[in-house]
Order: structure tokens, then C-alpha cells, then sequence
């Protein structure tokens, strides 16, 4: 069931956008049938999946970690899970920033990172205002272990997805208008939103990464 979840969502991707299959804690036999079915980026909330999977999976496929980087720093800055990481999608403060390029620089290692956008501006929520991405980016694009390849948000939470659907509008014209800054050492590739309830509507506005986990695990 699940491969057959993955192929189908697969089949409906548009050319160009990439699917992360959201793991959070779900079993090794589940995972590697996620990936059997053809995904290549994992999505990781929790390190301890990290501990669980990396022996059994290793670079089979691409790790991308989605969880609050901030909440995580500590663990997350150590070597292991550097090492293992192809992108960190959550930066959010030049301060998180600073001290991933510390590390990558002592592992020999540029890291790939999205900014995460608060695009709601909801109080005590992670990501950076909106108002302030162009300002982080600028301020954090001279760092050499570390490379900015474009944003990710979240959206608020709503009863309907179509209500996202101005809030992915908004975050792709933050993305396009950075974009066209052309930052030094800054690449705008990436545009990370969208999930089992919103990924439709979320490439239609533009999302070129969607980050999927309850749709391809269902039975
Ligand atoms: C859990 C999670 C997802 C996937 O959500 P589903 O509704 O299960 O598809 C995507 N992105 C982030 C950051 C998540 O924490």
C-alpha cells in the first residue's frame, strides 16, 4: 500500500518538483518501503530516526532535516548528523547560521540550507517575518561552509487548505523578488511548502520541494 501511495503521488508531481517523504518515528520496514517505492529525500523531524535509519539506509537517498532547528541545535551541530544531512531547511536566525558554518567548516563540509519564512507572522512560531528574509539572507550569504538554496515555510494552520493557498502566493513573491536580487553565493533554487493536505495547491502557487508524510504512509 504504501509503495503503491508513493508511486501514485509521484506520478501527479509536475516535472521539477521533488517529493520529501516526512518520516517522523515510523518504523524501518515502512521507510524502506517508502523508498522502494521510489522516493530519494527523507524528511527528519526527530535525530533519533537519524540513529534508527542512517546504518540500515545511508546515502540510498538524500536526508533533509525539518524539524525546529533551533529546539534541535545542540544535537544537530554534531558531527554525525552534519555528516549525514544534505540540507538543513529550517534556518531561521543568523546565529543558527553562523554556528552550522562553524561546524561544516571543521568537517570540510558546505551546507546546504532554506530559510524558513514565518509567513503568517504568527507569534511563537519558528521561521523569520517576512520583512526580514532579504535582510537574514544578505547578512548570512557571506558565509563559506554554508549556502542559501531558496526558502521554506509552513503556512498557519487552517481548517480548509485553500486558505493557504495567499500564503504560498506570498512566500513565492518573497522567493521571486530575493531571486532577482542575485545575492552573491546565494542560489534561490528551492521552494519548500506544501503537504498531504496542501501540496496541490502548494505547487500550483510554485513550491518546487513538497514535504509529505501522513498521504504516503496511510493504508
Ligand atoms: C509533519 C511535517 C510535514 C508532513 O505533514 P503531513 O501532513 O503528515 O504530510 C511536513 N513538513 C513538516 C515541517 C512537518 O513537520
Amino acid at each position: 500500500m504504501i509503495r503503491e501511495n508513493v508511486k501514485k503521488i509521484l506520478s501527479e508531481l509536475p516535472d521539477g518538483v521533488e517529493l520529501v517523504a516526512v518520516i517522523k518515528g515510523r518504523p524501518v520496514e515502512q521507510v524502506l518501503e517508502v523508498i522502494d517505492g521510489g522516493v530519494s529525500i527523507i524528511g527528519v523531524n526527530y535525530l533519533k530516526d537519524v540513529n534508527k535509519l542512517y546504518q540500515v539506509i545511508g546515502n540510498r537517498v538524500k536526508w533533509h532535516y525539518i524539524g525546529i532547528a533551533r529546539f534541535e541545535k545542540h544535537d544537530l551541530l554534531r558531527r554525525k548528523y552534519l555528516e549525514v544531512f544534505d540540507m538543513i531547511e529550517t534556518v531561521d536566525s543568523a546565529e543558527l547560521a553562523e554556528d552550522f558554518d562553524k561546524k561544516c567548516s571543521q568537517i570540510g563540509k558546505v551546507m546546504s540550507v532554506l530559510i524558513e519564512v514565518n509567513i503568517a507572522r504568527e507569534p511563537q512560531k519558528s521561521g523569520v517575518i517576512p520583512e526580514n528574509v532579504e535582510s537574514l539572507i544578505r547578512e548570512v550569504s557571506g558565509l563559506k561552509n554554508i549556502k542559501v538554496m531558496g526558502l521554506m515555510t509552513m503556512g498557519p494552520l487552517v481548517e480548509d487548505s485553500e486558505s493557504l493557498r495567499p500564503y504560498f502566493r506570498e512566500t513565492k513573491r518573497l522567493f521571486d523578488h530575493i531571486k532577482s536580487m542575485e545575492i552573491p553565493n546565494v542560489e534561490m533554487r528551492y521552494l519548500s511548502m506544501g503537504m498531504s493536505d496542501s501540496y496541490r495547491i502548494a505547487i500550483e502557487e510554485g513550491a518546487n520541494i513538497v514535504r509529505i508524510g501522513t498521504k504516503l504512509f496511510k493504508e
